[in-house]
Formats: C-alpha cells, structure tokens, sequence
C-alpha cells in the first residue's frame, strides 16, 4: 500500500524502514497532519500517525475526499482520533495496542526519584563544581504511600515496581486487575487515593470523564507535600490549577512527560524562539517540576515493536484480515 508517515523524525523512519523491508510503499512527511496538511495525503492509501497529529471530523473529510482508507496510528493512545468521524467516510483506523508497557512505567520510576533526590539539580550544580548538599534533600521511598490512578498495562507494572521498593500501593480504576490484588495493592475510592497517598501516578487514557482528572477540587483534597507524576496525557491535569498548587506549596513536585498544550510544540526543537506559552514558561519556573517531551515510551525495544505492529496493521488491513488493534467508535 501507499502510505503517508506523518510527523516524522529520523528515528520513526530508521525503526519503520527496517520492519518494513519493502513490504509497503512508504513515504514521510515532517508535517503534523491538520486540515490543510490533510492535502498531502491525496492519492495515498494509509496515513500513519502519531499522538498530536490531528484527526477531527474535518481532517477525516478531506482525508477519504484524497482516496485514503484506513489510519496506522503508530501509538496506544489514540484520544488525537475522532473515530465515528472516520468509520462514517469508510476509513478504518488501528493502533499499536500493546508495546513495552515497561518503557513507560519505568520512565514514570525515573521522573520521582529524579525529583525526590534532586538529581536534575544536582547534575546541574556539580557541572558548576558546586558540591554542596543544601537544597537536595529527600525522601526514603520506602513506606511512602503510592497511589497509583488506572491499573491497566502500565499502571500495574508501575504499581509492580513501586511495591518492590516497600511502598504501600492504593489504586482507583474502573476495573480491579487481578494482577495488583494478588500484590496486595488496595483499590480505593479516587477521592481516599488522592488523600492518602504521597505520590500520585497517573496512568489513564485521556477521555472526556478523565479529562482534568487533576483539577483545583480534587488538588485541594490532596495532602501537604504530594508529588505527582504524569506520563499518561497532558489532558488528565488542569495545568493552571497545577501551578497554584505548586505556589501554594501544597504540591511538592512535579514530574510531566506529557502536557495539556503539548501539539505543535513537543517533538520540535523551539529553543531560538520566543515561547508564547505563558503556562508553560511559568510552569517551567518551577525547581520542583521536571518536564520531558513526551518520551516515556522512547526505548529500543518500545519503537522495535511499533514499527512491527504498525507493519503487521497495514498487511492485515491489506489482506482484509481483522485484528486485535482495529479501533471501533464508541
Ligand atoms: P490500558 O488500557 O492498559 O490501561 C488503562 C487503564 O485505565 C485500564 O485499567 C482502564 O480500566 C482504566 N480506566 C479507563 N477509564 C477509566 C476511568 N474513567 N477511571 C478510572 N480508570 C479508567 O493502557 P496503558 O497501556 O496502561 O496506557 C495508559 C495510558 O498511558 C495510555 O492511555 C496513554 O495515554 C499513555 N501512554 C503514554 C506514553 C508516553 O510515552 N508518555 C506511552 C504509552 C501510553
């Protein structure tokens, strides 16, 4: 088949080339894919996307008015799709439904201990060589109560991890996963969560009743001192709500692989450029907030299997084959 490879950077050609090997017909495109980069796809008969590529109602239009037929989202989340849009103008669209889990539950371990032990502070001081220990003070992760939102693939392997560091582990999700029970994780109410816990992780699809999950109310509820960790999606916190927290003192600090205003500017290097965020320029204001663009999922292993399962989309989507990474609305 003919497929178009949206916002593509050099690594998402080396690991789709290689699982390719010729198989389809693959061009790239730096493009984001909106209304107007829609236009590019004419003629081809797959897009593959990524998480902020657009996929609205109007870009679906223009999209099957170009011939296109079906979506290679090249990610799990696929909150970027409007997925009836497309099912009613004949375009299929799949996902990579699993890959390293680990990748992302590892990275999430990595930001709270980087904030909790000042690591980022203190890789900073010591290329000053400034040794001094003021300011780096932090916590035993050891008996601090984790709370851990959204027990599915990587929320339970997160949970995994911090039970072997000797945290006691709450969870909230709509469904118990037999997996953290048997590890004696305690599913509780969203509000206990959030009022018992030390550190909170996030780890739920962004949806509309996830949306601002993390919000002035449910940051109010929170005790003293909480840190909290994001590598789900940007939507799931009130980012401005946030920043009181953070002000107020009540939030300890902040681990974001992932932020609310992420598209157009995650992925690109802005640094000669005027950031015209403000939310983002106060936020990065912060000591006690460490931002990472969107790259929890970022291992050799994570991007091997995108590329392969993308690959295996567009072959069974070819061959008129159905499997488990076919996206239905609803
Ligand atoms: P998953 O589908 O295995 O798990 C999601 C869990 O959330 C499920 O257990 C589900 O029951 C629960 N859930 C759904 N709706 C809920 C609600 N309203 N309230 C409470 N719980 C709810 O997904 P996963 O593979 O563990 O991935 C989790 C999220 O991580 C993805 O949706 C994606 O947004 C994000 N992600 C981020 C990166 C990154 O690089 N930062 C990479 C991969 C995935």
């Amino acid at each position: 088949m003919r497929v178009l490879v949206y916002d593509t950077h050099s690594y998402d050609r080396t690991f789709l080339d290689a699982a390719n090997g010729g198989r389809h017909q693959l061009e790239y495109t730096t493009a984001q894919l909106d209304a107007q980069t829609a236009a590019l796809a004419q003629g081809y008969d797959a897009v593959c996307l990524f998480v902020n590529d657009e996929g609205s109602a109007a870009v679906m239009e223009r999209l099957a008015a170009g011939g296109v037929r079906m979506i290679a989202q090249r990610s799990t989340g696929f909150n970027n799709l409007d997925l009836a849009a497309a099912a009613a103008r004949g375009i299929t669209s799949m996902r990579v439904g699993y890959y390293s889990p680990y990748a992302v539950a590892e990275f999430a371990v990595g930001l709270l201990q980087t904030l909790n032990r000042r690591i980022h502070r203190a890789y900073n001081r010591t290329r000053e060589f400034n040794f001094r220990l003021a300011g780096l003070l932090g916590h035993d992760i050891r008996g601090r109560t984790v709370g851990v939102v959204g027990t599915g693939k990587i929320g339970a392997i997160f949970a995994r991890i911090m039970h072997g560091f000797g945290c006691p582990t709450l969870a909230y999700d709509v469904r118990e996963n037999p997996e953290c029970i048997e590890l004696g994780v305690q599913y509780v109410p969203l509000e206990e969560l959030l009022r018992r816990s030390d550190i909170i992780s996030l780890h739920v699809p962004l949806m509309p009743q996830t949306q601002h999950l993390i919000r002035a109310e449910t940051l109010a509820l929170m005790k003293t001192g909480v840190m909290i960790i994001n590598t789900s999606r940007g939507g799931l916190i009130d980012t401005e709500a946030l920043i009181a927290a953070l002000q107020r003192g009540q939030v300890a600090a902040v681990g974001l692989d992932v932020y609310e205003e992420e598209e157009g500017k995650f992925f690109r290097d802005l640094s000669d450029q005027v950031m015209d965020d403000e939310v983002l320029a106060r936020l990065m204001t912060f000591p006690n907030v460490l931002l990472t663009s969107h790259q929890a999922f970022f291992t050799h292993e994570a991007m091997t299997t995108i590329a392969e399962t993308t690959i295996a989309n567009l072959t069974d989507f070819e061959e008129g084959r159905e499997n488990e990474n076919l996206l239905r609305a609803g």
